[in-house]
């Protein structure tokens, strides 16, 4: 039966004169292209070896297009099972010393104290609240770890005045109004951590310097 092996039986008709494709067109053997004698809904062919030949074709073709699908599946599978919540504090760390570094030479931002038997990187919008804000520069300032980020909860009506007196009001609305929302990818947290890990280096060397 002239039949490419994957077509369901019962779809291959044998052409009839008006046997066109859609739109009319008159179909051509998908081999050689001489006006076809038999086709299906996926192909068109005009002799036993042609159709046997096409048949090949768009197995050979099914058959790699499955193993590309199949790779694709298990790379992204791979990546997922890498674990991105871990991933994101490594980041969070990281983008954390270089808040402290950056800020190794001022007080506290709710409380000016300015020893502390700990310092912490406080978010003046929380991470759970705003976690678009996580990563943000103005969000995020030296603190002390106690009383200020702990024991009060950020401190937040001091860490406000606090933060208009660093980097204005202006700059502190435009944060109170940020409802963005962000979705990173592995790639932008890997690419985050990285970017700050190389600035909390610099800062360093620079504060070696001196
Ligand atoms: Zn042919
Ligand atoms: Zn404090």
């Amino acid at each position: 039966m002239d039949r490419p092996a994957g077509t369901e039986r019962g779809q291959v008709r044998k052409a009839q004169p008006a046997a066109a494709g859609e739109k009319g067109v008159k179909r051509k053997c998908g081999i050689c292209r001489q006006p076809a004698k038999y086709y299906s809904p996926v192909a068109a062919w005009c002799s036993h070896e042609h159709g046997a030949e096409l048949a090949k074709r768009l197995r050979d073709k099914a058959i790699a297009k499955k193993a590309k699908k199949e790779k694709q599946e298990t790379r992204i599978r791979k990546q997922s099972l890498k674990p991105r919540s871990k991933l994101l504090a490594e980041a969070q760390s990281a983008f954390n010393a270089y808040i402290r570094a950056r800020d190794a030479s001022l007080p506290c931002i709710s409380c000016g104290v300015t020893t502390a038997a700990q310092w912490d990187a406080g978010h003046y919008r929380s991470v759970g609240a705003a976690s678009h804000l996580r990563f943000n520069e103005d969000n995020v300032h030296k603190q002390c770890s106690r009383p200020c980020n702990k024991d009060k909860s950020g401190n937040l009506i001091e860490y406000r005045k606090g933060l208009v007196a660093r980097i204005g009001v202006a700059r502190v609305e435009a944060l109170e109004n940020d409802s963005r929302t962000l979705r990173l990818s592995v790639e932008d947290i890997q690419a985050i951590k990285a970017k700050y890990k190389q600035m909390t280096r610099e800062l360093q060397h620079e504060a070696d310097r001196l």
